[in-house]
């Protein structure tokens, strides 16, 4: 078995989440008393999220690139960035570390297009449901038709994001919101929704809705374990 990598602390209650899957991916696997070899370094995240918002992403960079490295020099095989959002300098982690990268996007893209789905709806940060580093590489690697909320809703979902899952408060009006937004989603045709923040599937479950939904913390703890196995 290899050892895991993780990048954690974005926020440490989604860690936590890759954490238990991970394991009861190894255990499900292995059996008896398996469980995973994992290297975790988890960040602070408070200075990480004020870099994000005044846009230094350099800074983020230099922060996560030193902790690569701490993870690679704790024994791990290949590395997870556990957030879709931290994706955005992966090119800056990659270069830090010999180890292989498994990439949050591409393993959720892998996971759709084995479904068949074509066009998706996205939920995530404003970051993520916006700029090219993740929308784009959904589109232009992977071919798929990437759809995200209007303006006013992707508000709503990175203030929920930020102001109550990161800090680990499920509050039922936000949930509805969601729910509302996946909908909103599915009726301009997305087949399925990206829970494209490592927090939602804290939110909302597949039990919530009849619009498929791909977890992107659940998809990316599966794929660890089967290149760790
Ligand atoms: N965990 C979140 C994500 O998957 C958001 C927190 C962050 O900005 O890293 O994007």
């Amino acid at each position: 078995m290899k050892t895991i990598g993780l990048l954690g602390g974005m926020s440490w209650e989604s860690t936590e989440g890759y954490y238990r899957a991970i394991n009861e991916g190894v255990k499900n696997a292995l059996g008896g008393l398996h469980s995973a070899r994992i290297a975790l370094y988890s960040v602070d995240f408070e200075p990480i999220e004020k870099l994000q918002h005044e846009g230094d992403w350099d800074g983020t960079a230099t922060i996560l690139a030193d902790a690569a490295r701490r993870v690679q020099a704790a024994g791990a095989d290949f590395l997870l960035i556990g957030t879709n959002t931290m994706h955005k300098v992966a090119p800056q982690i990659e270069q830090a570390i010999d180890i292989p990268l498994l990439h949050i996007a591409d393993a959720t893209a892998e996971a759709l297009v084995q479904d068949g789905i074509k066009t998706v709806g996205l939920l995530g940060t404003a970051f993520t449901m916006e700029q090219d580093f993740y929308k784009g590489r959904l589109s232009e690697n992977h071919g798929l038709n990437v759809q995200i909320p209007d303006e006013d809703d992707r508000q709503t979902v990175h203030r929920i994001i930020y102001e109550e899952l990161c800090l680990g408060t499920i509050k039922p009006e936000s949930k509805a919101e969601y729910l509302r937004i996946i909908d909103r989603l599915a009726d301009r045709g997305a087949e399925a929704v990206i829970l494209g923040c490592t927090e939602i599937g804290m939110l909302v479950s597949q039990e919530d809705t009849g619009v498929r939904l791909f977890d992107t913390t659940a998809i990316h703890a599966r794929k660890a374990v089967e290149y760790a196995l």
